[in-house]
C-alpha cells in the first residue's frame, strides 16, 4: 500500500538459520493469506533452502538471500555469489545484517563492496541493514552511527539505484530481544535518515526511498508502527516464521 507517502509498502521476513518442513508449509499458510494485500512481501530462507521456498511459495512472494559475497564464483569457500542466488530465485539480497557484523565482523569497507558488486554487475535488489548498539543509543550516538552506515552504503550507490535499495534500520537493541523501539523512537531515527540520505542524493531520492523498521516487531506491535508517516515497511525475523506473519504484512491496511 503506497499511502500518502507514495512509497510501497514493504515486509520482508528473515528467518535466519531455521528450516524445516513444517516451517515452510507454514509460511507457505500465512503468505497464502496476503494474495489481495497491497505490499511488497519478500522471505529469505536459509541458501540451501531457497529452492524448495522458490518451488513451494505463492507467486506474489519474492525471495531474498541473506547474504552474498561480491564475485561471481571462484575460490571462496562457504561464500555464494549473487548471481548464483539469482539463478536459485532470489531477485533480493540483504546485506549487513547486525548478525553479520557482529558475529562475522562485516564492516562498513566489506559491506561497500558488496553493495557496490550487486548494484553494478547484477540486477538483484538491496536490503541494506543499519542500526546502532545499546550502548552506542545510550551514549547519544544513534544518528552518528546510523548516518556513517548509511553513508558507506550510499558511497556506492549510483542516483539511478536507489530504487533498487531498501534501507532497513534495525536498532541492535530490539533485535531478537522482545525489546521493541517505540513507534517515536524508530519514526525518529526513520525521519532523520530521509533528511540524510536527501543531504547525499537528492529530495526526490529522499522522498521515494523506502526505509523499513526492524527489531521484535510482531502482529500486536505492527499496526502502531505501520502508522507512522516514515515507516515504509518491516524486516521481520522471529515473528516471520509464525501465522502472524500475515498480520504483519497487512498492518497497514484493514
Ligand atoms: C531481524 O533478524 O532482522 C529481526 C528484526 O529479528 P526479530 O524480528 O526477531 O527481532
Amino acid at each position: 500500500m503506497a499511502g500518502a507517502s507514495g512509497r510501497r509498502f514493504f515486509v520482508g521476513g528473515n528467518w535466519k538459520m531455521n528450516y524445516s518442513k513444517a516451517i515452510l508449509e507454514k509460511i507457505n499458510n500465512a503468505l497464502n493469506n496476503t494474495k489481495d494485500a497491497d505490499v511488497d512481501i519478500v522471505c529469505a530462507p536459509p541458501a540451501l533452502f531457497i529452492k524448495d521456498f522458490v518451488s513451494s511459495k505463492p507467486s506474489h512472494v519474492q525471495v531474498a538471500a541473506q547474504n552474498c559475497y561480491h564475485a561471481k564464483e571462484g575460490a571462496f569457500t562457504g561464500e555464494i555469489s549473487p548471481e548464483m542466488l539469482k539463478e536459485a530465485g532470489c531477485n533480493w539480497v540483504i546485506l549487513g545484517h547486525s548478525e553479520r557484523r557482529t558475529l562475522f565482523h562485516e564492516d562498513d569497507e566489506f559491506l561497500k563492496k558488496k553493495i557496490d558488486y550487486v548494484l553494478n554487475k547484477t540486477d538483484v535488489n538491496v536490503i541494506a541493514c543499519i542500526g546502532e548498539t545499546l550502548q552506542e543509543r545510550e551514549a547519544g550516538k544513534t544518528n552518528e552511527v546510523v548516518e556513517r552506515q548509511v553513508k558507506a552504503y550510499q558511497e556506492k550507490i549510483a542516483n539511478d539505484q536507489y530504487n533498487r535499495v531498501v534501507i532497513a534500520y534495525e536498532p541492535v537493541w530490539a533485535i531478537g530481544t522482545g525489546k521493541v523501539a517505540t513507534p517515536q523512537q524508530a519514526q525518529e531515527v526513520h525521519k532523520h535518515l530521509r533528511k540524510f540520505i536527501e543531504q547525499n542524493a537528492n529530495a526526490e531520492i529522499a522522498k521515494n526511498i523506502r526505509i523499513i523498521y526492524g527489531g521484535s516487531v510482531s502482529g500486536s506491535n505492527c499496526k502502531e508502527l505501520a502508522q507512522q508517516p516514515d515507516i515504509d515497511g518491516f524486516l521481520v525475523g522471529g515473528a516471520s516464521l509464525k501465522p502472524e506473519f500475515e498480520q504483519i504484512c497487512k498492518s497497514r491496511q484493514d
